[in-house]
């Protein structure tokens, strides 16, 4: 039963690959973590969909989510209409509800990765898989990486847009309006995120949707996601997604990456301070050992994902500005 899928993968026995029938199509688990839905009949409006959680293994409110979709999807009060990939992403991370094991999964999507280890062996498998999945099917490519952050935000539901040459279609932030997303970051530079690989190797609409803050399985409330749910629902079901006025939402454009370069190095902002606060010309944001002080100057910044605690040569913030919304 599909809706087993979920529940048999994090706690360890689902049996390996397996297929089986909907009323609007079928469903192929392909590995560990992996379902891809395939429909009877392809929509007009259909995009070939990937949607992965779990990427970071404690951020569960996303993999709820999923699992919101696959029952309705059994119940029958959702179609498929679309190929729609579903992945979940660290699996051991998951089961321990940590965010790693080992390493950070969600900057190895690289075709160039040298690294050997459990996650640069799933970041291998999920590459496969998406170039494959792409692959099979003509359809326009999305993907949307869905998280939670560690903090709270002034904007709790935010896009990342990965940087790239394929641009963003004007309906993505009609359609990630309605979905209740308050804020847009911009990336300004290549980062090896799994939205930036399908972006960058397969031009596909990207994201990285942050959806409220980390919390453990049963403590999420899923009412605030409703309005995502319904988009990604419209997605899978290869219907047209609701829309409205992208104005309502907040874009900012990274302006800085703040790396961590030494042992010795400190944030200077408290550690609960919540993603997308602004901090004033000459307010010191960080001091590293090797890199000397970061102060913020010419004009304020936001700062959002602070984290002291990564490994050296790794980003500890980005430092954003607010910047005009796209143009039609
Ligand atoms: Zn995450």
């Amino acid at each position: 039963m599909l809706s087993d899928w979920l529940n048999l993968t994090l706690d360890g026995s689902e049996s390996g690959a397996r297929e089986g029938r909907l009323a609007s199509g079928r469903y192929v688990i392909h590995r560990p973590g992996i379902l891809e839905l395939v429909p009877q009949e392809s929509r007009s409006h259909a995009n070939a969909c990937v949607i992965s959680a779990g990427i970071h293994g404690n951020e569960t409110a996303p993999i709820e989510l999923v699992g919101d979709l696959l029952a309705r999807l059994e119940a029958g009060l959702l179609a498929i209409g679309a190929p729609v990939l579903i992945i979940l992403g660290n699996l051991p991370a998951i089961r321990t509800g940590q965010r790693f094991c080992t390493t950070n999964l969600n900057r190895l999507f690289r075709r160039d990765l040298a690294e050997e280890g459990d996650e640069p062996q799933r970041a291998r498998e999920l590459m496969a898989t998406v170039d494959a999945f792409y692959g099979r099917h003509p359809q326009p490519r999305l993907h949307y990486d869905l998280h939670t952050a560690i903090r709270d935000s002034r904007y709790p539901r935010f896009a990342v847009e990965p940087f790239g040459d394929t641009a963003t279609r004007p309906e993505q932030w009609r359609w990630l309006a309605a979905a209740d997303i308050q804020a847009v970051l911009h990336q300004h530079q290549h980062s090896w995120t799994f939205s930036h690989y399908s972006k960058h190797y397969h031009q596909a609409q990207a994201f990285t949707l942050e959806l409220g803050k980390v919390r453990a399985f049963g403590d999420n409330d899923l009412a605030t996601l409703q309005p995502m749910r319904a988009l990604l629902e419209a997605l899978i079901a290869g219907t047209e997604p609701p829309a409205t006025d992208p104005g309502n939402m907040i874009f900012f454009r990274v302006a800085h990456e703040l790396m961590r370069e030494s042992e010795d190095f400190a944030l200077c902002v408290p550690d609960e301070t919540p993603n997308f606060t602004r901090f004033e010309v000459g307010t010191r944001l960080a001091r590293d050992g090797k890199a000397g002080d970061c102060i913020v100057s010419d004009a304020p910044l936001a700062v959002v994902f602070p984290n002291a605690n990564v490994e050296i040569g790794a980003r500890a913030a980005l430092l954003a500005r607010e910047t005009r919304p796209p143009d039609d």
